[in-house]
């Protein structure tokens, strides 16, 4: 019989790992991984073949544009500007995926997910150094602060969050109460917990 399975869980199934996309469920026994970790599909748990070198680098860089919940022509762009950046090329393409505002409201604990993050900053719930800013791929810097919104502040969604206890990665602070968080300092490797190995993805680009 049919059976309705989830999207973003399929995409967890396919990589063979959690990718954090639904929020609480994905803490919780619910969580398709801990159910049925194995891909998705008819050969799903039969499939076992040999990876090729450039199918791992392939899944490597599926897997950071599902993490991120970027589609490929803009995760391309982050590659170009990643490779002309100084440095560490796959370093500075995790840097810039880090520091888009989704990405940061998330990290903040101002939202569930990177999609629900998103959802937020494009219906304009979030001020950035006091401005208004509703676009999820704007590039946050040092020094930067992401408030909640006045107005918004009031709706249940944002007063519960002040009733919780939010653990947040070296570079950035939160506070809680005033529903405002800053950019410390930009983030390096060993700050993104990211279960990507971002050198298979500039080996996928260079090729
Ligand atoms: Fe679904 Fe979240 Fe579990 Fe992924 S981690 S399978 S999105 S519940």
């Amino acid at each position: 019989m049919a059976r309705y399975i989830d999207a973003s869980c399929r995409l967890c199934r396919r990589e063979g790992q959690k990718l954090f996309l639904k929020g609480e469920r994905c803490y919780s026994p619910k969580c398709a991984i801990e159910k049925r970790n194995y891909a998705p599909g008819q050969h799903g748990q039969n499939n076992r073949k040999k990876v090729s070198e450039y199918g791992l680098q392939l899944r490597e860089k599926q897997k950071a544009k599902r993490f991120y919940g970027i589609l490929e022509t803009q995760f391309r762009n982050y590659f170009d500007k990643a490779a002309k950046k100084k440095g560490i090329t796959g370093e500075n393409l995790l840097i810039m995926l880090e520091t888009r505002l989704d990405n940061a409201v998330f990290r903040m604990g101002f939202a569930s997910s990177r999609k629900e993050a998103r959802q937020l900053v494009r219906h304009g719930h979030f001020t950035v150094n006091g401005h208004k800013e509703n676009i999820p791929s704007f590039a946050v810097k040092a020094g930067d602060a992401i408030k909640v919104k006045e107005k918004s502040a009031s709706s249940p969604k944002f007063k519960e969050i002040k009733d919780m206890s939010i653990s947040v990665p070296s570079w950035i602070t939160v506070d809680v109460e005033k529903l405002e968080g800053k950019v410390v300092s930009l983030p390096r490797r060993e700050d993104i917990d990211t279960p990507v190995a971002e050198h298979l993805i500039v080996e996928l680009y260079s090729k």
